[in-house]
């Protein structure tokens, strides 16, 4: 075995030791929040298809016409030729739902986060992280350059005394945190944050991946960014801003200028998921009615969104119970580090207003039996 591949496999037998060790597994996904692994039939709760929307058949018709007119890839960065007439009218429509002058959209939501903080703060700037923010808010963070400081989660006194100690240092300050935390399932005192960062003018950056139509409530950020692939069932990412943020990040973000444009069948989809999610509130009431139903049956703390933790703590736990659902027909993924903290490993359950409360409820007291039995 040459040095490359001895790395490689002695990387992956590590990974093997702690139960941290990934693996792809084929997966087929349907409406009604149906998913089917080697041919057998499954519910899944590890969709972030809140709404149900990427089977929805006006989404799906939506992207059928623009993939025949359009073609199936944009041929080029937006700066060049990737400019779909219907992103810009998606642009239109998240702005004015957001509240803010304008959108620009990303490839992803994983690439907005990559171009936003390093426009916007240099190397001599100062960067105010919770501490469990997502993966990609880290990575936008770094390639930032700024001096990066995490702030306990969602304790704003902590922040406000990191910020007091070290915003004199810095000529720019960016907070960055989540709306809805993506793995615990919790909310951000936006208000507070807010009122903080304002204190010390520093900016704030809010990743509102599994918000968005869900829960919106509470002040908005200067800076508002988000994917199209969660709630609104299709691909790509988006930051709301002001008309001359979003024209400097037009000039600036690197994850936008230099890669191909989203898919026009992508933007058509989720412009026409938007539409429905703003003209359906029961739609968008149901996957938190259905978390809090889950919630109260298992006795534990009350759903503040979709996305609810059940914490085993270790690895290997965290896998033996997501098999034993899998094998009752119940998609429910194990979370591990370095996802999450160590010793927090857990199932991370997603409602989806595809699912029925008879589901949900198969799904509680499958859980309570693994868990208590
Ligand atoms: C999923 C997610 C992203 C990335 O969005 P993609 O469009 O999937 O790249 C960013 N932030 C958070 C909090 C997420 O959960």
């Amino acid at each position: 075995m040459d040095s490359l591949d001895s790395f490689a496999s002695d990387k992956l037998a590590a990974l093997d030791a702690q139960a941290l060790r990934r693996r792809l597994k084929e997966t087929e996904r349907g409406p009604k929040a149906a998913a089917a692994r080697d041919g057998r039939a499954m519910v899944s709760f590890s969709c972030n298809d809140y709404l149900g929307l990427s089977h929805h058949p006006r989404v799906v018709a939506a992207a059928r016409v623009a993939l025949e007119i359009h073609g199936a890839g944009s041929g080029g960065s937006r700066l060049v030729t990737g400019n779909y007439p219907v992103i810009g009218r998606l642009e239109e429509r998240l702005a004015a739902h957001k509240g803010k002058e304008a959108a620009l959209v990303f490839g992803s939501g994983y690439l907005a986060n990559l171009g936003v903080a390093p426009a916007l703060v240099g190397s001599r700037d100062l960067i105010l992280l919770d501490e469990l923010s997502h993966s990609c808010m880290w990575a936008g963070a770094k390639l930032s350059g700024a001096t990066i400081l995490t702030f306990r989660h969602n304790e704003c006194d902590d922040l406000r005394a990191k910020l007091a100690a070290a915003r004199g240092r810095h000529p720019r300050a960016l907070v960055m945190t989540e709306r809805v935390f993506s793995m615990d399932g919790d909310l951000a005192p936006m208000a507070d944050i807010l009122s903080v960062a304002a204190d010390h003018d520093a900016w704030t950056l809010v990743d509102d991946a599994h918000g968005l139509g869900l829960a919106e409530d509470g002040p908005h950020a200067p800076l508002e960014m988000g994917t199209l692939s969660k709630s609104l069932g299709s691909y790509g990412g988006y930051l709301c801003a002001s008309r001359a943020v979003i024209d400097l990040l037009i000039c600036r973000a690197r994850s936008f200028v230099y890669t191909t444009g989203l898919p026009p069948a992508s933007a058509a989809a989720a412009l026409e998921a938007l539409t429905i999610l703003e003209e359906e509130p029961d739609r968008r009431a149901r996957p938190i009615l259905l978390a809090r139903r889950f919630t109260q049956r298992l006795g534990l703390p009350r759903a503040e969104s979709a996305v609810v933790p059940v914490i085993v703590g270790d690895a290997r736990r965290a896998l033996d119970l997501s098999a034993s659902l899998e094998a009752e027909g119940f998609l429910v993924v194990a979370i591990r580090p370095p996802t999450v903290p160590p010793g927090t490993a857990r199932l991370r359950v997603a409602f989806s207003a595809a699912h029925s409360e008879a589901q949900v409820d198969a799904l509680a007291e499958a859980i309570a039996r693994h868990r208590d039995g």
